[in-house]
């Protein structure tokens, strides 16, 4: 499987939605697309997502009237692009400094009942709001910023100063680390009871994605990297981090929690895991997450049974 497919199997990557990126230099057309029958507009307050009042499973993508009707304007809105024979704009609820009563939900807790196509223009609205509200204001010359392009630019107000600053990306690597039949796993102190995961981190200023694999894994768990090979990636708008997966090998097992972010760290074989589930003393990262997948397609490389059979099984507490 080359990195295209593997990267569309992660959720929030779905390939359905036509982004329109020559659309948000048009404003004609873009003043067309707002008033267009097809149009369908999320509202995003405090990085929750609106719902279905009926239906907390459900967000709420509403006609322009549904919108005014519920939330009393239209704007600021971000055109997010088309996905079947439908037109998307993110609303930014926050701006008018009100507070809806409607109901709102997190992504997290929404995106397991979503379909990849949904989910993945939900998670692009989010991290969008998410960047507006942090760029109100110049960080050139402090001047306030407006939205340009669609919603994808934000142009300082400042005539002299005029600078365009763009949606960020922050791109993190996610590592499972292996050694022989065994994977390297950690888990933070603000976690639920028992969850594991695989090791990430922020890639730093003048540093490639693969060193920040190997820094990472030293400064947790004091493991030396010897190699690593890409796996896939997936965004991650909690608010806006890109995840880089790898798969990568260690030298020895000698664990050290280096700089404390970890409250443990442990190497478990796939056969430990299944006791552990039985237990109750390991539960995996979200299934919606890039960590699953690292986890799931290491423990199935060499598995009779495969991850998700044996999580249904154990009746684990991870979805
Ligand atoms: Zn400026």
């Amino acid at each position: 499987m080359d990195h295209l497919q593997q990267s569309r199997l992660n959720l929030l990557t779905s390939h359905m939605l036509d982004r329109g990126s020559l659309v948000r230099l048009d404003t004609e057309t873009l003043a067309l697309r707002i008033q267009d029958r097809r149009a369908r507009f999320i509202g995003i307050h405090k990085m929750q997502i609106a719902i279905d009042p009926g239906d907390d499973t459900l967000p709420a993508w509403l006609t322009r009237d549904e919108a005014l009707e519920r939330f009393g304007h239209v704007d600021p809105w971000i055109y997010l692009g088309e996905q079947n024979d439908a037109v998307y704009f993110a609303l930014n609820l926050d701006e008018h400094g009100r507070e809806p009563l409607d109901d709102f939900v997190g992504l997290r807790a929404l995106a397991f009942h979503l379909d990849p196509a949904d989910s993945t223009v939900l998670a692009y609205a989010q991290a969008m709001v998410a960047w507006h509200k942090r760029h109100r204001y110049c960080g050139r010359c402090g001047e306030s910023t407006e939205s340009r392009q669609g919603g994808h630019v934000r142009q300082c107000a400042n005539p002299s100063c005029a600078i365009l600053h763009y949606p960020r990306t922050d791109p993190a690597i996610i590592v499972l680390v292996e050694k022989g039949d065994k994977a390297l796993f950690g888990r933070k102190p603000e976690w639920p009871s028992h969850r594991y995961s695989t090791i990430a981190g922020f890639v730093e200023p003048g540093e490639s994605a693969e060193q920040a694999v190997v820094r990472e894994v030293a400064e947790e768990t004091g493991v030396e990297v010897v190699g690593a090979r890409y796996h896939s990636s997936q965004p991650w708008p909690f608010p806006g981090s890109l995840m880089l997966g790898y798969h990568a090998q260690a030298g020895a097992e000698l664990i050290s929690l280096n700089d404390q972010e970890l409250e443990e760290a442990c190497w478990l074989t796939r056969e430990e895991i299944i006791s552990r589930l039985g237990q109750g003393i390991f539960i995996p990262p979200p299934s919606i997450s890039i960590s699953f997948r690292l986890i799931e397609d290491w423990f199935d490389r060499n598995s009779n049974i495969p991850f998700k059979t044996v999580l249904e099984k154990s009746d684990a507490d991870s979805f």
